[in-house]
């Protein structure tokens, strides 16, 4: 190792339901609009030719449990609750059978946005990153192995606000499937141990503010929760 002028920044790491050692956060890639009925709240079409994606930064993640300030830069902070799946082996150009073989576990996910700005770049054909690359934008349950859990059916995915249910659909209306989105994303990256996909959130979102909390879950999944706090 290298000295270094600064500390390096602590790795993330979260917790493996059953194991003593945690998984290692490398990449964190996001599928966009992979359900219909959110597709359409956003008032925009679902691509059916292929699924898209932007990347979230491992550096801006935090673990579940997590209570953060509201950010900076908006006025309309939106949850949005997701299936992640971690990748367990190296995976390149991979067909839908090498692609599930290699899928380490699943977890609950939010993909916290800044949607007013990600709103705002879209229209003006401008990358995402201000509108979904903020800090604490990530929020990261406890992973089930892929083993202990499936297949992907129609287990429930949900979200409460302040005990309200907000979000409330099946795995079952995901467009693309967990196999279809390795297989196509590992066209362009060469993926590894470490790497996240969120795969995408159903309808239902909204916005949460300061003093709120939110919870996600996913059946036979340890759920995922977020508290915001006012901004300093
Ligand atoms: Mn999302």
């Amino acid at each position: 190792m290298p000295k270094t002028l600064f500390p390096l920044p602590d790795p993330l790491t979260i917790p493996v339901r059953g194991e003593t050692d945690e998984f290692p956060v490398g990449r964190i890639f996001c599928v966009g609009r992979n359900y219909a009925a959110h597709a359409a709240e956003m008032g925009v079409e679902v691509d059916r030719e292929k699924p898209f994606y932007f990347t979230k930064s491992s550096a801006n993640a935090v673990a579940t449990g997590a209570s953060v300030p509201y950010p900076p830069g908006t006025e309309n902070f939106h949850y949005e609750m997701e299936l992640a799946l971690a990748i367990g082996a190296p995976v390149f150009r991979a067909s839908p059978d090498e692609a599930k073989a290699a899928i380490y576990g699943y977890g609950c996910a939010l993909d916290m946005t800044r949607r007013d700005l990600q709103i705002s770049e879209r229209k003006k054909q401008r990358p995402w990153s201000l509108g979904k690359d903020l800090e604490n934008g990530t929020v990261l349950a406890p992973l089930t192995k892929a083993a202990d859990w499936g297949p992907i059916a129609d287990q429930r995915i949900w979200l409460t606000l302040d005990d309200e249910t907000k979000q409330d659909a099946t795995l079952a209306e995901l467009i693309w499937s967990v196999e279809e989105i390795i297989s196509h994303l590992s066209g362009f990256y060469h993926l590894r141990p470490g790497d996240l996909i969120l795969t995408g959130t159903p309808a239902g979102v909204g916005p949460a503010l300061a003093g709120q909390q939110m919870v996600g879950g996913i059946d036979g999944l340890d759920p995922v929760s977020l508290s915001l706090t006012v901004l300093q």
